[in-house]
Protein backbone atom coordinates (compact mmCIF):
# COMPACT_ATOMS: atom_id res chain seq x y z
CA UNK A 1 0.00 0.00 0.00
CA UNK A 2 1.69 3.39 -1.39
CA UNK A 3 1.56 6.08 1.88
CA UNK A 4 -0.77 9.50 0.77
CA UNK A 5 0.80 12.66 1.85
CA UNK A 6 -0.16 14.41 5.23
CA UNK A 7 0.72 17.45 3.05
CA UNK A 8 -1.53 17.46 0.72
CA UNK A 9 -4.23 17.80 2.99
CA UNK A 10 -2.63 20.64 4.85
CA UNK A 11 -4.44 21.86 7.81
CA UNK A 12 -7.64 19.58 7.12
CA UNK A 13 -5.63 16.78 8.13
CA UNK A 14 -6.84 15.22 11.34
CA UNK A 15 -3.63 15.45 13.24
CA UNK A 16 -4.81 15.46 16.12
CA UNK A 17 -8.29 13.21 15.73
CA UNK A 18 -8.77 10.62 18.71
CA UNK A 19 -8.78 7.84 15.68
CA UNK A 20 -5.45 9.07 14.01
CA UNK A 21 -2.57 6.50 15.12
CA UNK A 22 0.84 7.25 14.65
CA UNK A 23 3.39 4.74 13.61
CA UNK A 24 7.05 5.98 13.46
CA UNK A 25 9.59 3.75 11.40
CA UNK A 26 13.08 4.17 12.84
CA UNK A 27 16.48 4.09 10.82
CA UNK A 28 16.82 0.43 11.79
CA UNK A 29 13.59 -0.82 10.54
CA UNK A 30 12.19 -0.93 13.91
CA UNK A 31 8.68 0.31 14.37
CA UNK A 32 6.59 1.76 17.41
CA UNK A 33 3.34 3.68 17.80
CA UNK A 34 3.40 7.52 19.22
CA UNK A 35 3.45 11.31 18.32
CA UNK A 36 5.40 12.11 21.10
CA UNK A 37 7.54 15.23 21.40
CA UNK A 38 11.00 12.79 20.92
CA UNK A 39 9.07 11.36 17.86
CA UNK A 40 8.65 14.43 15.89
CA UNK A 41 12.24 15.10 16.90
CA UNK A 42 14.06 12.06 15.70
CA UNK A 43 11.70 12.32 12.37
CA UNK A 44 13.28 16.14 11.89
CA UNK A 45 16.13 15.11 13.12
CA UNK A 46 15.96 12.32 9.94
CA UNK A 47 16.19 9.64 12.28
CA UNK A 48 13.09 8.39 11.63
CA UNK A 49 9.66 8.74 9.79
CA UNK A 50 6.04 9.52 11.08
CA UNK A 51 2.92 7.56 9.56
CA UNK A 52 -0.14 7.87 10.55
CA UNK A 53 -3.36 5.64 9.81
CA UNK A 54 -6.53 7.15 9.78
CA UNK A 55 -8.98 4.41 9.92
CA UNK A 56 -11.77 4.88 7.20
CA UNK A 57 -15.32 3.80 7.03
CA UNK A 58 -14.33 0.66 5.06
CA UNK A 59 -10.61 0.90 4.99
CA UNK A 60 -7.41 2.42 6.87
CA UNK A 61 -5.29 4.52 5.32
CA UNK A 62 -1.82 5.31 5.38
CA UNK A 63 -0.47 8.53 5.18
CA UNK A 64 2.92 9.68 5.70
CA UNK A 65 3.52 12.73 7.11
CA UNK A 66 5.85 14.89 4.95
CA UNK A 67 4.96 18.10 6.61
CA UNK A 68 6.42 17.96 10.20
CA UNK A 69 5.80 21.53 10.78
CA UNK A 70 1.90 21.07 10.23
CA UNK A 71 2.34 18.46 12.53
CA UNK A 72 4.25 19.80 15.26
CA UNK A 73 2.01 22.62 15.22
CA UNK A 74 -0.90 21.16 15.34
CA UNK A 75 0.44 19.06 17.98
CA UNK A 76 1.27 22.27 20.28
CA UNK A 77 4.82 20.98 19.91
CA UNK A 78 5.28 24.41 17.76
CA UNK A 79 3.42 27.26 19.09
CA UNK A 80 1.51 28.12 15.78
CA UNK A 81 0.08 31.60 15.56
CA UNK A 82 -2.92 30.99 13.45
CA UNK A 83 -4.30 28.30 14.89
CA UNK A 84 -4.03 29.19 18.74
CA UNK A 85 -4.99 33.05 17.96
CA UNK A 86 -2.43 33.92 20.13
CA UNK A 87 1.00 35.95 19.26
CA UNK A 88 3.87 34.81 20.68
CA UNK A 89 4.41 38.20 23.16
CA UNK A 90 3.11 39.46 26.17
CA UNK A 91 -0.38 39.67 26.15
CA UNK A 92 -1.97 42.89 27.47
CA UNK A 93 -4.59 41.53 29.36
CA UNK A 94 -7.54 43.51 31.56
CA UNK A 95 -9.70 41.12 33.80
CA UNK A 96 -12.69 41.10 35.78
CA UNK A 97 -14.22 38.52 38.55
CA UNK A 98 -16.66 37.49 36.45
CA UNK A 99 -20.09 38.21 38.04
CA UNK A 100 -22.23 35.58 36.81
CA UNK A 101 -20.03 32.63 37.67
CA UNK A 102 -21.19 29.77 39.60
CA UNK A 103 -18.20 29.02 41.75
CA UNK A 104 -18.28 28.44 45.43
CA UNK A 105 -16.31 31.09 47.27
CA UNK A 106 -14.79 28.12 48.57
CA UNK A 107 -13.77 27.15 45.31
CA UNK A 108 -10.33 26.79 44.68
CA UNK A 109 -11.13 27.98 41.31
CA UNK A 110 -12.91 31.82 40.16
CA UNK A 111 -14.31 32.67 36.62
CA UNK A 112 -13.08 35.47 35.24
CA UNK A 113 -13.66 37.66 32.17
CA UNK A 114 -10.80 38.43 30.22
CA UNK A 115 -10.47 40.81 27.31
CA UNK A 116 -6.80 41.01 25.44
CA UNK A 117 -6.22 44.59 24.03
CA UNK A 118 -3.45 43.23 22.51
CA UNK A 119 -5.27 41.87 19.49
CA UNK A 120 -5.45 38.26 20.20
CA UNK A 121 -7.71 35.74 20.49
CA UNK A 122 -8.11 32.82 22.52
CA UNK A 123 -8.86 29.92 19.85
CA UNK A 124 -7.18 27.30 21.88
CA UNK A 125 -7.15 27.57 25.39
CA UNK A 126 -3.88 25.28 26.25
CA UNK A 127 -2.20 27.54 24.12
CA UNK A 128 -3.31 30.43 26.44
CA UNK A 129 -3.04 28.62 29.62
CA UNK A 130 0.71 27.65 29.09
CA UNK A 131 1.54 31.60 28.22
CA UNK A 132 -0.41 33.04 31.02
CA UNK A 133 1.63 30.80 33.38
CA UNK A 134 4.30 32.21 31.70
CA UNK A 135 3.71 35.75 31.60
CA UNK A 136 1.51 36.11 34.72
CA UNK A 137 2.17 32.72 37.18
CA UNK A 138 -1.79 31.95 36.31
CA UNK A 139 -3.21 28.37 36.57
CA UNK A 140 -6.01 29.06 34.05
CA UNK A 141 -8.34 25.47 34.09
CA UNK A 142 -8.20 23.49 31.02
CA UNK A 143 -10.66 21.26 31.73
CA UNK A 144 -14.57 22.48 32.14
CA UNK A 145 -16.37 24.68 30.29
CA UNK A 146 -15.14 28.12 28.90
CA UNK A 147 -16.87 30.89 26.23
CA UNK A 148 -16.40 34.02 24.71
CA UNK A 149 -19.35 36.09 24.01
CA UNK A 150 -18.77 39.74 21.59
CA UNK A 151 -20.26 41.10 18.78
CA UNK A 152 -18.46 40.77 15.34
CA UNK A 153 -15.38 43.00 14.32
CA UNK A 154 -15.53 43.62 18.06
CA UNK A 155 -12.91 42.82 21.20
CA UNK A 156 -14.14 39.59 22.49
CA UNK A 157 -14.13 38.75 26.12
CA UNK A 158 -13.88 35.70 27.60
CA UNK A 159 -15.32 33.47 30.67
CA UNK A 160 -12.19 31.26 31.98
CA UNK A 161 -12.04 30.35 35.25
CA UNK A 162 -8.16 30.71 37.02
CA UNK A 163 -7.05 29.30 40.18
CA UNK A 164 -7.35 31.46 42.58
CA UNK A 165 -4.06 32.16 44.59
CA UNK A 166 -2.40 32.60 40.93
CA UNK A 167 -4.38 35.72 40.35
CA UNK A 168 -1.85 37.65 41.30
CA UNK A 169 -2.67 40.92 39.09
ZN1 LIG B 1 -1.65 39.09 22.54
Amino acid sequence: MEPRSAAESGKDFPYTARTTCYIEVHEDGTVTHGDDRAAYERAAAGESRLFAVWPGEWSSHLFVIDDLDEYAKAHGIKHDVERTGLKEHVHEVRWEPNPYATDSPRSPYIGVSVTLDCGCEINDLRAFAAQMKEQRGWNVATSGGWGSSGRPGGKRTYSLRVRRKSLTD
